[in-house]
């Protein structure tokens, strides 16, 4: 029997730099490779001389919190790990790396990577499909973990058992992902907890849905405009079909939505991979003119000042998700000192960003070096990506043959405990912490 273990050098504790290592004799599988960013940029412990052992990385999804450390990974002084991924992973890695490129750039003292490391990392990515077993030292197969295009767990034969590794999971079907596959067979499983805490049971999502129509209807009829900062992969993609459905249905009023930040480039890398999405965007897509993600509803800023944005009412959907920089800066600047604008928060908000800021109810803020006073509205709507607290647990009851579960990649991953120890051994991993498998 092979002798075989995990060990966590991130994403425990925390939602950012996951990553755990998989090893036996000699075999080796770093599961995910992410960073954490924050005020500074944090990267997985993962100790100088180890480099060079790793052979392999399976990475879950796009997001930098999964990927951001591949690129550093190449600038070592070792041979390169292999990387396995789903094409739609890696086409809107390339992206999120770019960004991160350029991000390091503006804040780092040092660069710890160029565009060459970026380049070999999107060179190197093998590429795999759901539901066919490949080896990567390990046999391993992905299933559909439903939380952004691409998005995959990894299902890996390791000590004569199998581990299932989520990444990050969302239940929910929604209008371009079906949700996780339940039931798959593993007697350990290492599942996140971004929503594990006791009060984090969410709204469902038609409710929220319905909320932000509303909401956005309210300001448009005033004659206001909207500014809805997100992340660029994921709940962009999302709101923005969900828009389109409103619109062309007419429950939401008629106006030109905007697109600005890497959404747009994220937007078309969803569209060329849209064979992963779900059946009933297909089917639309295959059975109709119209392309939702081509709207005629869709527009993209003409001028870098962005003052063709505001000659009518509209909708604008932007990069930074936490208004840390971005054109959201931009937009909020232009449409602060308007009481009948409004900003809606559909996403979490670190602490020190100013999302997190105005969403405390802060009204005189600092942009660069500009103090603003805030006059138009702030709101505050919960679009998740993720399971919540209820959904967390009937997957991981779901999972079949279980003995052990891992929590990982949360702050309140330990709040789940009690509702899952009679059943199961419950770990809640601290960094660095190596275990048995
Ligand atoms: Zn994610
Ligand atoms: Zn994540």
């Amino acid at each position: 029997m092979e002798k075989a273990k995990i060990t966590f050098y991130g994403g425990v504790g925390e939602v950012g730099r996951s990553a755990g290592l998989l090893e036996a004799n000699g075999k080796s599988l770093l599961l995910d490779a992410g960073i954490k960013l924050g005020e500074k940029v944090e990267f997985p412990l993962i100790p100088e001389e180890k480099f060079g052992d790793i052979r392999n990385v399976f990475v879950s999804h796009a997001h930098l919190d999964h990927s951001g450390f591949l690129p550093h990974m190449y600038a070592k002084d070792f041979t390169p790990p292999k990387i396995f991924v789903t094409k739609p992973t890696r086409d809107l890695m390339g992206v999120l790396l770019a960004d991160y490129l350029k991000i390091q750039k503006l804040r780092e003292q040092k660069l710890y990577f160029g565009e060459d490391e970026v380049n070999e990392v999107m060179q190197h990515a093998s590429l795999q499909e759901f539901g066919k077993a490949f080896r990567a030292d390990f046999d391993v197969t992905l299933h559909n973990a439903g939380h952004i295009l691409g998005s995959a767990m990894a299902q890996v034969e390791v000590g004569g058992k199998k581990l299932l590794y989520t990444g990050d999971i969302s239940m929910r079907n929604t209008r371009i992902m079906e949700g996780a596959a339940r039931g798959v067979h593993a007697e350990n499983l290492v599942v996140e907890s971004t929503y594990g805490g006791k009060d984090d049971i969410l709204p469902s999502a038609k409710d929220s849905m319905k909320r932000f129509v509303d909401s956005i209807n309210e300001t448009l009829r005033e004659g206001g405009f909207v500014l809805v900062p997100s992340f660029a992969v994921g709940r962009a993609q999302e709101i923005l079909l969900a828009l389109e459905d409103y619109m062309r249905s007419g429950a939401l009023t008629k106006a030109p939505i905007y697109i600005d930040g890497m959404i747009g480039k994220a937007m078309r890398i969803y569209r060329q991979n849209v064979i992963y999405a779900s059946e009933s965007i297909k089917m639309r897509i295959l059975t109709s003119d119209d392309d939702p993600f081509k709207s005629r509803f869709f527009h993209i800023p003409k001028t870098r000042g962005r003052e063709d944005v505001f000659s009518e009412p509209a909708i604008i959907i932007t990069t930074s998700g936490m208004l840390l920089g971005g054109p959201a800066l931009i937009y909020l600047e232009k449409m602060h000192s308007d009481p009948k604008n409004k900003l809606i928060i559909i996403g979490y908000q670190a602490e020190g960003t100013l999302g997190r800021k105005l969403l405390s109810g802060d009204k005189k803020v600092k942009i660069g070096e500009r103090e603003i006073e805030l006059l138009m509205k702030v709101e505050n709507i919960r679009i998740s990506g993720h399971a919540d607290r209820n959904e967390l647990l009937q997957f991981i009851k779901g999972t079949k043959g279980l003995k052990r579960v891992f929590l990982v990649h949360g702050e309140k991953g330990g709040e789940l405990r009690e509702d899952l120890e009679k059943d199961f051994e419950v770990v809640v991993p601290k960094l660095l912490d190596e275990y048995e498998l």
